[in-house]
């Protein structure tokens, strides 16, 4: 399969091709097209199988066909650490180049001002880790109700984090009608729990 094959936004297939990629990792392989067509997925896939852009490539897809809603974040990435939020936001860079969508990374370790701003602006995408974005949440500066697309990353390292509360708390707080790409290393009993839970007939993807 090429990437012209998968019916991503053209201005996606542009920034791709500038970032060089070839050829999609059978991670994307299997997770693009049931995501475009607005299906869970749960994809079973380590760091460096190209996860990343296996999710956020579809999220900018989807998000562009979409309306802006204002002030709404349509989409919520959530991830472990600091540092792979930071990596997620990156990349969302590089892919959604040669679009209008905007995003905002809420992080711990940094002040809550300049996260205050861009959300009260109002941006398409959040990327989060899950603390910092219940602290937002309970400042009463946000609201999930606009969120169509939840992605949950690594989640056998927020069940080792002991994450699992919030990103339940965090479910609960987003529609019933979302879509949800979920990505873990390892299925663990209580992985599968939570995706027997959330995710409505997923997609499942191993890799
Ligand atoms: P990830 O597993 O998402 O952390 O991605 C691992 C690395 O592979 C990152 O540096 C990506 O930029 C790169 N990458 C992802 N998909 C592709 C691809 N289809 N072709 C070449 N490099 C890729």
């Amino acid at each position: 399969t090429k990437f012209s094959e998968l019916n991503l936004n053209p201005k996606v297939l542009k920034a791709i091709e500038e970032a060089g990629y070839e050829t999609p990792t059978p991670i994307q392989e299997g997770a693009i097209p049931p995501a475009l067509e607005g299906k869970d997925v749960l994809g079973i896939a380590q760091t460096g199988t190209g996860k990343t852009a296996s999710f956020t490539l579809p999220m900018i897809t989807l998000l562009n066909r979409g309306r802006a809603r204002a002030r709404m974040p349509r989409s919520l990435v959530l991830c472990p650490t600091r540092e792979l939020a930071a990596q997620v936001a990156e990349n969302f860079d590089v892919y959604a180049k040669y679009t209008k969508l905007t995003k905002a990374l809420l992080i711990g370790g940094v002040s809550f001002k300049e996260q205050d701003a861009l959300i009260d602006k109002g941006v398409d995408v959040l990327i989060a880790t899950p603390g910092r974005l219940l602290d937002h949440f309970e400042r009463g500066k946000l609201l999930l109700t606009g969120v169509q697309i939840m992605v949950v990353d690594e989640a056998d390292r927020m069940l080792d984090m002991g994450f699992i509360p919030d990103i339940e708390r965090i479910f609960g707080l987003t529609p019933f009608t979302r879509q949800t790409l979920f990505f873990s290393a390892t299925m663990a009993s209580e992985i599968e729990r939570i995706t027997n839970t959330f995710l409505s007939a997923p997609e499942r993807i191993e890799v």
